[in-house]
């Protein structure tokens, strides 16, 4: 839920994004007189992108989504279909025109405040011209109506799996990480953004959607299809979006302090994965005493009917394709916990930016395999001494944590690396001072985005000692520094 914010707050990264900004345009002599939210400026054009060091266009400059209505009318895994997306904004600049991010799809009409615009598409930015421009300030609503191409995918070199839309033998599940959202509805796709959606999605008789959020109805229409309705409630970044068709069997549980779990399975694998889902209020009150309170109000584990080979933190529900339920015990655990651990790191506390994926993935990392060696998997001091032992490999290959590119950006050093360095960090503070750190970092930064410089900082103000010196080489650095309490440990030399 987002209340009505009474002062305009200008996104931090708009300072960023001012550099990319492209030149207005404007055509004509225009006078614009003084609204009630400010002096008169001259409309002009919003950043194309905010200025993400990987991804600078993704996400968008002069506005902020309040909303997303999402309308599918789904048919088939691989057959087009109409579509629309109503989003509801507030301009936080005088605008002449705004971007949002969108990729393929064959668009059809845009709306803003219910009249045609104008629109062009360069790349994955659409670019819409409102019949009149806009004032700082001002609510406004853009429709978007395309007919959606259910097979497009997106292919990264770093990356295991295409992703974007996945269509499975009798439906989909979406893997929208990292910027493939606006495969799939045209957006503000950004980590650092987050809006509530509400889905209306129409099957087919027989078939079920599900989505992120709470099912509010669910209605047969006249011609035996059946629209499904889901709304987020709290905000989610387009990244972490989930909806999915199939033929479900919906399990519904009880987590810690009556919080409500639904696993979605398809039907036909019910039967074998039940074992491992029923850990899940388990795994959240673990991880509880670790992190502090589950952030959202609901959570459940959607199977993935696809052989693909990743899992998806998407919010309030996660995707885990079914390789990763149908191996061991304790493959299973980590995959559930690894998702499960995102849930409070990478979802509650997003990303500020694209490079501070290691915040997320690492913390993940460590907090799977601390749960797996509570629960009879491997060493994690095993693990972490192996990962020591390819760190400077890494960091030569991929970057150091903190400092990837573009195109190494979902590889080791981002996971068991990254991990690594919180692991460094508990034996440097000690591991009392290290979950005040973690507790502190999860409760300053709900609900918020946070980056790297908000991590170093705030470890340090909990320890009491200013830990930039030690966390920055770790982080940035060259080469990996000896690790606190192991002289023992040693990093292989670089292979060129
Ligand atoms: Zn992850």
């Amino acid at each position: 839920m987002t209340g009505r914010p009474s002062v305009h707050r200008r996104r931090p990264l708009l300072a960023l994004a001012a550099a990319l900004a492209v030149t207005a345009t404007l055509t004509g002599p225009v006078s614009y007189a003084a609204t009630p939210h400010g002096p008169a400026t001259r409309p002009s054009p919003g950043a194309p992108g905010l200025g993400d060091p990987l991804f600078p266009l993704d996400g968008n400059g002069g506005y902020t989504v309040r909303h997303y209505t999402l309308d599918f009318d789904w048919q088939a895994p691989a057959t087009p279909f109409e579509a629309s997306a109503t989003i509801e904004a507030r301009a936080t600049q005088s605008l002449s025109r705004f971007d949002l991010d969108f990729a393929g799809n064959t668009l059809h009409t845009v709306t803003v405040n219910g009249r045609a615009a104008s629109f062009a598409r360069d790349g994955d930015e659409l670019v819409v011209t409102p019949a009149a421009p806009l004032d700082d300030g001002d609510d406004f609503t853009v429709r978007v109506t395309y007919t959606a191409d259910p097979t497009q995918t997106r292919h990264r070199d770093d990356a295991i799996e295409d992703y974007g839309w996945i269509p499975t033998p009798d439906g989909t599940v979406l893997y929208p990480q990292p910027d493939g959202a606006k495969m799939i509805f045209p957006a503000d796709d950004h980590p650092s953004l987050r809006a509530p959606f509400t889905f209306h999605v129409t099957t087919p008789p027989g078939l079920d959607a599900v989505a992120g959020g709470r099912l509010t109805s669910r209605t047969e229409q006249p011609d035996g299809r059946v629209r499904w309705t889901y709304d987020t409630q709290q905000p989610v970044a387009t990244q972490l979006v989930q909806l999915a068709i199939g033929h479900f069997t919906f399990v519904d549980r009880t987590g810690p302090h009556g919080l409500p779990i639904r696993d979605v399975v398809p039907d036909t694998l019910a039967a074998s994965v039940e074992q491992y889902l029923r850990l899940t209020p388990d795994q959240l009150a673990w991880l509880e005493r670790q992190l502090g309170p589950f952030p959202f109000d609901r959570y459940g584990v959607l199977v993935g009917d696809t052989d693909l080979g990743v899992a998806l933190e998407t919010q309030t529900l996660s995707l885990l394709p079914k390789g990763d339920l149908l191996g061991t015990q304790v493959d299973a655990e980590k995959n559930m916990v690894h998702e499960l651990t995102h849930q409070w790191l990478g979802d509650s506390v997003a990303l500020r930016t694209w490079s501070d994926l290691w915040l997320s993935e690492g913390h993940a990392r460590y907090y799977e395999r601390l749960y797996s060696e509570a629960h009879g998997g491997d060493s994690f001091e095993a693990a972490m001494k192996e990962a020591y032992r390819q760190h400077d490999q890494w960091r030569h290959d991929t970057g150091a944590p903190a400092e990837p590119t573009e195109s190494n950006l979902f590889k080791k050093m981002r996971y068991d690396g990254s991990a690594l360095v919180l692991y460094a960090l508990r034996a440097e503070v000690g591991d009392a001072t290290f979950q005040r750190i973690e507790q502190q970092w999860f409760a300053r930064y709900r609900g918020k985005a946070a980056g790297t410089q908000d991590y170093v900082a705030l470890a340090s103000e909990v320890a009491g000692r200013d830990l930039s010196g030690f966390l920055r080489p770790w982080l940035y650095g060259a080469h990996t520094p000896p690790m606190p309490g192991h002289p023992d440990w040693v990093v292989d030399p670089v292979q060129e």
